[in-house]
């Protein structure tokens, strides 16, 4: 239990419970139109979001008044996906009132913690990249910033993770984002978008080009605002979701037009455009929802943007005065191109004049140097949809190649490497070239990943713009990640060290005076301990698995990816099942947890979650392996499972290959509670790695630099690796001889991979991974000297903190304001 909270407070709290619980009472007589003794756990989430959401109303009003008072530069943050998770209690935590709405509940023999838990996740996003942009919209508003989020309504956020025995089965998650209390739709300021169609061409009576679109469908967006509360209320930014809705203007136009039957042809019906999340990984070239989903949100948000702008009076050369936008990776890239049709289509603006106003107002966060990754769109489905966007495209990449012809004379090779077009059978757009010759800004999320980017991914043009790259290391809310997820953990530190730690978590280094209070550390020990107890229960109650919460919890929880290697994680349980089923050795009790969706046409990853969960199964149902070692594969891994697991886990397995995760920032949130990592010098592990010292981090492995050699020339040998061990050569082995599948063909593709071209260098690390996991094990023992380094790395964590990396972007790209 969290102690009780200082007298002066109680006092105060007791008043406001009083209220809530009249305004309870009331929501649910006359919103609900129920009697308590009729109202169900879901009318009494219903009616306690209702009760918080007057006062986040009330903090928006205010907010945007004395925006309106002191007009100042925006941002819009414009991102494919927002991984907000649920909402009703970081709520409760920004406006102060949790501990309130908990006493009023329980006067009225309700459980809040049980109602909360019945609100559904908004999934509206994949994983890293949705999450991030979710923690910035709330950093922003916790500063104060002037910002907002820019993103999709989607109906059905990513998909809902089901088993059949060993095997991923997705189901649809809907979202009722209609019906969502966080959610006012404001179909007064819906916008018109325009689609397919034709490009007629004018002059003007000076001779000046002046083309006109005329479009073969329309359709509305309309904006759905989600007010985004700052930690202690004083703030409430937008998010702004954009769903789509079929327009009466899309009849007649078409009809007049003539074009009905091409129309329909095309088979785009409206409404499905904000429908749904298309899972990353995969292939979403040639689908042309898709790329209509990206337009889409550029074109609402640039609408809204523009109407913005429009009140300050001020000519539009001076929008990056007013406006800063922000593409969170490439998904939104046509942005640029938009801009510049409006700027010079409906502006009439020069277009060089054009072109130095969206250069000033775009950035760029790149999130990926996975060439699979890097999004092409056929040229061909452009210019079918987007008729003047590719036009303008084509315009400027042929004034780019002028500027490379210039630097670089004929070397075309290096000419044809920044082009924004991609030749070959069939042409492609570079999306992430669009981004960075329309951006003054481009960054990368971690230190190695932007130098990455300025070295391999783009060199040339790195070459040619030098002063654009810079690097924004990404970070975690530290509200939900640690106030939230983990009360006794926040409740402790509030003691040590005051409560500003939750807006300030540099302050955590206070921390640093007591690694050697070993009262502290024995109560971190406790904490850590009833986390991991409670997470035991949650397994059991869903699952019916008994996990001992003595034992080791060494947690993956991510996407699965084969860059991210949970292939090597399994692969070294089977290493210690055999040790310990095999050769007869005893191992300290660990427990194995993994959680993460593959996306539904990404086999190899599918495969890896069959292994895991059959070597699970086997593992599990062994008596020889009772109170040594067990294994769980959560389903469904999602905001709210995080908030789960994350404070139970003792360690934190952060094990991509060397240069391939961008940053991550799950091992942020993990060592952030109390987790230690088990990590490749990859992403932001390494200033993880450098804030807490090396001697409290167990690293392994290839360095990217190794890894970018052995790809270059080609000498990597899997094969030597398992001439070299014998560990290994047994392991593989259980891959085929059936041993955790009757199906012995299953997992031949992944035992040929690894042994035939292992393009993540699995087999490579493989031994010291082994190597750092006996040393954990070892330093595990000792519980005390354990604790005791966990404490230390949180007192240098506040780096991670994602108002730190908000006021970098503010201060150096935003230039924002007071930032
Ligand atoms: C933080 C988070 C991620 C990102 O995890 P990584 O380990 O950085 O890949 C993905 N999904 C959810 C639900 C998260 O909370």
């Amino acid at each position: 239990m969290p102690d009780l909270p200082r007298n002066a407070e109680s006092d105060q709290i007791v008043q406001d419970a009083a209220v809530i619980q009249q305004e309870l009472a009331s929501e649910l007589k006359y919103r609900l139109a129920k009697v308590p003794e009729r109202a169900t756990e879901d009318d009494w989430l219903v009616a306690i979001c209702m009760v918080v959401r007057r006062r986040m109303v009330t903090a928006l009003l205010a907010t945007q008044q004395r925006q309106r008072a002191q007009p100042a530069k925006k941002v819009y943050y414009l991102s494919m996906e927002f991984l907000v998770g649920r909402s009703l209690v970081s709520n409760l935590l920004s406006l102060g009132m949790l501990d309130a709405a908990r006493m009023a509940m329980s006067n009225m023999g309700l459980d809040l913690e049980r109602i909360a838990d019945r609100e559904h996740d908004a999934a509206l996003g994949n994983g890293g990249l949705g999450r991030l942009a979710a923690c910035f919209v709330e950093s922003l508003s916790t500063l104060g910033l002037p910002g907002m989020g820019c993103g999709i309504k989607y109906d059905y956020g990513l998909f809902r993770q089901e088993f059949d025995g060993a095997s991923q089965v997705e189901r649809a998650d809907f979202w009722d984002g209609d019906h969502s209390p966080w959610v006012i739709e404001r179909a007064d300021e819906s916008c018109i978008v325009n689609l397919y169609g034709h490009v007629e061409e004018h002059h003007a009576l000076d001779g000046a080009y002046r083309p006109t679109w005329v479009p073969g469908a329309t359709l509305l967006g309309i904006p759905n605002d989600m007010p985004i509360i700052g930690f202690g209320g004083r703030t409430a930014n937008l998010l702004r979701l954009y769903s789509a809705r079929a327009s009466e203007v899309l009849d007649m136009g078409v009809f007049n037009a003539g074009d009905y039957v091409r129309a329909v042809q095309h088979q785009i019906s409206t409404e499905t455009i904000s429908k749904v999340l298309y899972p990353s990984d995969e292939p979403s070239q040639g689908r042309e929802l898709r790329l209509i989903q990206e337009y889409f949100l550029t074109a609402c948000a640039l609408h809204d943007i523009l109407r913005e702008f429009s009140d300050s009076g001020l000519p539009i050369e001076d929008l990056p005065k007013r406006a800063a936008i922000q593409l969170n990776d490439t998904h939104p890239t046509l942005v640029i191109a938009e801009l510049m049709r409006l700027l010079v289509d409906h502006y009439h603006l020069l277009w060089d004049v054009a072109w130095s106003v969206t250069q000033a107002t775009c950035s760029y966060t790149n999130h990926t140097l996975l060439p699979e990754a890097l999004e092409r769109w056929p040229v061909e489905l452009l210019t079918r949809v987007l008729p003047r966007h590719m036009q303008i495209i084509y315009e400027i990449n042929s004034r780019m190649l002028e500027v490379a012809r210039q630097r670089w004379g004929d070397d075309d090779a290096r000419v044809a490497a920044v082009s924004l077009i991609e030749e070959g059978p069939t042409r492609h757009v570079r999306m992430a070239h669009l981004a960075i010759v329309g951006s003054h800004s481009i960054n990368g999320v971690a230190q190695l990943h932007t130098e990455l980017i300025k070295q391999s991914l783009v060199p040339h043009f790195y070459e040619l713009m030098p002063e654009r790259f810079n690097n924004k290391t990404n970070g975690i809310t530290p509200r939900r990640w640690l106030a939230q997820a983990n009360p006794e953990l926040s409740a402790l530190f509030d003691e040590t060290l005051g409560p500003e730690w939750v807006v300030d978590l540099e302050r955590l280094r206070g921390l640093a005076r007591h690694v050697d209070d070993s009262a502290l550390v024995q109560r971190l020990a406790r904490i850590k301990r009833a986390n991991k107890e409670r997470l035991a229960r949650y397994v059991h109650g869903t699952m019916g698995l008994v996990i001992d919460p003595a034992s080791l919890y060494d947690v993956q929880i991510k996407r699965i990816h084969e860059y991210k290697r949970q292939l090597l994680h399994i692969l070294h349980v089977i290493h210690l099942y055999l040790r310990l089923v095999d050769h007869g050795h005893d191992i300290a009790p660990r427990t194995h947890l993994f959680a993460g969706k593959a996306a539904p046409g990404y086999a190899a990853a599918k495969r890896i979650i069959h292994l895991i969960r059959s070597v699970a199964r086997t593992i599990n149902s062994d008596p020889r392996c009772r109170g040594r070692l067990s294994v769980v594969f959560l389903p469904d891994y999602k905001v709210t499972l995080a908030e789960r697991i994350i404070p139970a886990a003792d360690v934190s397995e952060q094990i991509s290959t060397a240069g391939t995760e961008a940053s991550g920032t799950g091992n942020m949130k993990l060592a952030l509670n109390g987790a230690l990592t088990v990590g490749t010098l990859d992403g932001a592990n390494i200033e993880i790695r450098d804030c807490v010292g090396p001697e409290n981090f167990y690293a392994f492995g290839l360095l990217a630099e190794q890894v970018g050699a052995m790809r270059r020339d080609g000498s990597y040998r899997p094969s030597d690796c398992v001439a070299a061990s014998p560990a290994l050569r047994e392991v593989l082995a259980t891959l085929v001889d059936g041993r955790f599948e009757s199906d012995r063909g299953m997992y031949v593709p992944l035992r040929d991979e690894l042994l035939h071209r292992d393009h993540y260098f699995h087999l490579a690390d493989f031994d010291a991974y082994a190597d750092v996991h006996g040393a954990i094990a070892d330093d595990f023992k000792d519980e005390r000297t354990w604790h005791r380094k966990a404490l230390h790395c949180m007192t240098h964590l506040g780096h991670f903190s994602s108002d730190r990396t908000v006021r970098e972007y503010a201060r150096d790209i935003w230039k924002l304001a007071h930032a």
